[in-house]
């Protein structure tokens, strides 16, 4: 969301393994970024693709580490269970992350240039079937590219427009990290783009009440009394920066954590906003508009205090200047 400096440029190599008759072949590094697969797929008519999206940062010590790795083999097991797809076990998640990291070390932006290498875990159904049913053949692949800060310099602070559409339906796979949820929500993300707003914000599917998430990113807010509330439910994404960030509020800052609905029509408890995901870390709120009505939070364009230290002590982690509070970091040796 926002500005984008979130483009693909093509790296040295990328990992790919396939999985036929029941068992994973064996894992290798290839060069050309083009991949062969039957017309037939079942990714291309049936949408069968999951995906996961971390990053690799530069330390000052010139050593290379990844961000909670652990974590996105976990929620990758269960987008590609929920898919039917075969289990990529946590560890071989890991190792391949790794290994594509370490062959692609020189394309890891410099410490301080707020870059990092985007790393792309990806799974496809590619047997050939007519009929929609799941694949007897996959294809788990990692590729990685470096990407830019998304905001140089202050926080960005951007409007919303709350969008009519649902990105996912109320027991549906809005808890999965899937492309098909990413095609469901192109629509309304283009509308509110042509409207002059930066994004969109969805509801909950199922009244239309609450607060869900961004296209691809969770929301958040700090209260009037210094609690850091983000809603939960089965159709929000569980962000791992999200729940990063939960844990610093909680840790470091002392603040008290709420899981509780936010309604779209009573905003003025919130004195800050703003949306997370790996790509921005964070990307401060400064207006959203429902129904015409237009809510503008405190912070206007500036990046709240809460937001500020938040989002230091995140980055701070990423890039090795602030303590690993928790083993969030995999050094690439
Ligand atoms: C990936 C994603 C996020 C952000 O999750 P992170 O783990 O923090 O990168 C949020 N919402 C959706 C829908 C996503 O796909």
């Amino acid at each position: 969301m926002g500005a984008m400096t979130f483009q693909y440029t093509k790296t040295d190599t990328h990992y790919v393994q396939y999985y036929s008759e029941g068992a994973w072949e064996e894992g290798m590094l290839i060069n050309d970024d083009f991949l062969k697969m039957p017309a037939m797929a079942t990714v291309l008519h049936y949408g069968q693709e999951a995906f996961e999206g971390l990053k690799a940062f530069r330390r000052k010590d010139g050593k290379v580490q990844i961000f909670r790795p652990y974590e996105n083999a976990k929620r990758f097991q269960l987008s590609c269970g929920y898919l039917l797809m075969p289990e990529v076990e946590i560890e071989a998640f890991v190792q391949a992350v790794i290994k594509t990291v370490k062959a692609n070390l020189k394309y890891v932006p410099p410490y301080g240039s707020g870059g990092a290498l985007y790393i792309r875990p990806y799974m496809i159904g590619v047997g050939q079937t007519l009929a929609p049913m799941p694949s007897s053949r996959y294809l788990f692949g990692v590729i990685v590219t470096p990407v830019g800060a998304l905001f140089k310099g202050a926080l960005k602070p951007v409007d919303l427009l709350v969008s009519d559409y649902d990105r996912v339906a109320p027991q549906g796979t809005g808890q999965y990290k899937i492309g098909g949820n990413y095609a469901a929500s192109l629509f309304a993300q283009h509308l509110a783009r042509q409207k002059g707003y930066d994004d969109c914000l969805f509801l909950d599917p199922a009244t239309h009440k609450k607060i869900e998430e961004v296209g691809a990113a969770n929301f958040f807010g700090i209260t009037k009394d210094n609690i850091y509330i983000s809603p939960n439910s089965p159709s929000i994404l569980k962000s791992i920066t999200n729940m990063s960030l939960k844990y610093l509020a909680e840790t470091s800052l002392r603040m008290k954590i709420s899981s509780d609905d936010i309604d779209i029509d009573a905003l003025d408890h919130l004195v800050e906003a703003g949306a997370c995901g790996t790509a921005a870390v964070i990307t401060p709120i400064r207006s959203l508009c429902h129904q015409e009505k237009v809510h503008v939070f405190p912070t206007q364009d500036e990046a709240g205090p809460v937001t500020q230290k938040l989002y230091k002590l995140l980055t701070g982690i990423q890039t090795g200047d602030v303590a690993d509070p928790d083993h969030w970091t995999t050094l690439v040796e």
